[in-house]
């Protein structure tokens, strides 16, 4: 053969059993006959293009359906377009969503745009009491959507007692459980029937990647989901799903240490003059403690504060970063009113929570006393 045709063909010898996920950087896969790739083309389980399906993303949709105890899971380009792929899977033109008013910015501004364009209707409620998705019901009611510890307010909805009443009258219900991950709660032993991540966040956890996950309770609801992820191109690449795999061994990690260090700044942030409310449901005084406390196994690694000149404070942070994610090994601070929920207006920001005094710490693993030595000095600079 040329070496045109040799550097063509090159190809990896079939190796033992890897300890590592490998890397299935293929965008498709050869068979040795057209009937036997025809037939791959067809059958959910085998690999034939990556824009279907890919084994490196496959391990990823395993763990993960594992993880929350679902049945099969999709691994998405992003969080957002795994809620997006969720919500066209279940509605239709005309349909009705129960959302929970504490919601991700994002998922608002999707919302938003499903009441413009495709007639969807969205009634907020703020999640605490199933006589509320009973009053909010309509003929063309399809989805409950909630968020298990909602951003940036760290608001946590009563999921089985709400999830239990959309299941009494034909609703399914969606969670997004980016701020939780699978350690802190399982929204589907909840009644869940989708639960989604945006695993940008604590699944990939090292600032490094873009991707999202829908996990599923039933088998029946994947395969549509599945077919609407091909249709709309948001099957994850391969490389994401493979670093999202590598967060995903240390994700009990960090999310213990981040969830403990989260506990002991929020203690010390309610103590301190210049601090004029913490959100955060470990906390006694948060309206979502007891719930949180009854559903959850840690109360997260994300605090929201409302201090005085918000920006000052934001700018003299050191080790602190001004950045707009969180869930990942550093620590972060943004302002919820001016970035993630920026596309809300102010009656839509007040039904959110989210206040232009306020400020989202995303808690890494940094160790506590350095973190809570810049929150002091940003909070008290000392005049020069
Ligand atoms: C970030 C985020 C999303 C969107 O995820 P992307 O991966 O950025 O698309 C959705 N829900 C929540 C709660 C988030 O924090």
């Amino acid at each position: 053969m040329h070496p045109e045709t040799r550097a063509a063909r090159l190809a990896a010898p079939a190796p033992g059993q890897p300890v590592a996920v490998p890397l299935y950087q293929s965008s498709n896969f050869r068979f040795e006959s057209p009937q036997q790739l025809a037939e791959a083309m067809t059958d959910p389980d085998s690999f034939a293009y990556s824009g279907y399906a890919n084994p490196t993303n496959r391990a990823l949709e395993q763990a993960m359906a594992d993880l929350e105890g679902g049945e099969k899971s999709l691994v998405t380009a992003s969080g957002s377009s795994a809620i997006a792929v969720s919500l066209q899977t279940i509605l239709q033109h005309g349909d009705h969503i129960i959302a929970q008013k504490a919601l991700y910015g994002g998922t608002v501004a999707i919302f938003n745009q499903l009441v413009e364009k495709w007639g969807i209707e969205v009634t907020y409620i703020d999640g605490v009491d199933a006589n509320e998705v009973r009053q909010a019901l309509r003929p063309k009611t399809k989805l409950l959507y909630l968020e298990t510890i909602a951003n940036p307010i760290g608001h946590v909805p009563d999921i089985p007692a709400l999830a239990a009443e959309a299941k009494q009258n034909g609703l399914l219900t969606a969670v997004d459980s980016t701020f939780a991950t699978p350690l802190l709660c399982r929204p589907i032993e909840y009644g869940a029937d989708i639960v989604i991540h945006s695993a940008t966040k604590y699944l990939g956890g090292h600032h490094d990647v873009v991707g999202g996950v829908a996990v599923f309770a039933g088998n029946a609801l994947y395969r549509q989901a599945q077919q609407q992820a091909v249709k709309l191109g948001v099957v994850a690449d391969p490389f994401a799903a493979w670093l999202i795999i590598r967060g995903l061994k240390t994700l009990p990690l960090r999310i213990a240490r981040a969830c403990e260090s989260a506990a002991r700044l929020a203690e010390r942030m309610a103590a301190h003059p210049a601090v004029s409310v913490v959100h955060y449901p470990g906390l006694p005084t948060h309206s979502s403690h007891a719930r949180a406390t009854k559903l959850l196994s840690a109360y997260g690694a994300t605090i929201a504060v409302e201090v005085h000149k918000a920006q000052r404070f934001m700018s003299n942070l050191e080790l602190i970063m001004n950045a707009p994610s969180l869930g990942g090994t550093d620590s972060t601070a943004m302002h919820p009113a001016t970035t993630s929920h920026r596309h809300l207006n102010a009656d839509e920001l007040r039904t959110a929570g989210v206040s232009q005094d306020m400020v989202r710490i995303a808690v890494g693993v940094e160790h506590p006393d350095d973190l809570w030595a810049d929150i002091e000095q940003a909070l008290s600079p000392k005049r020069t």
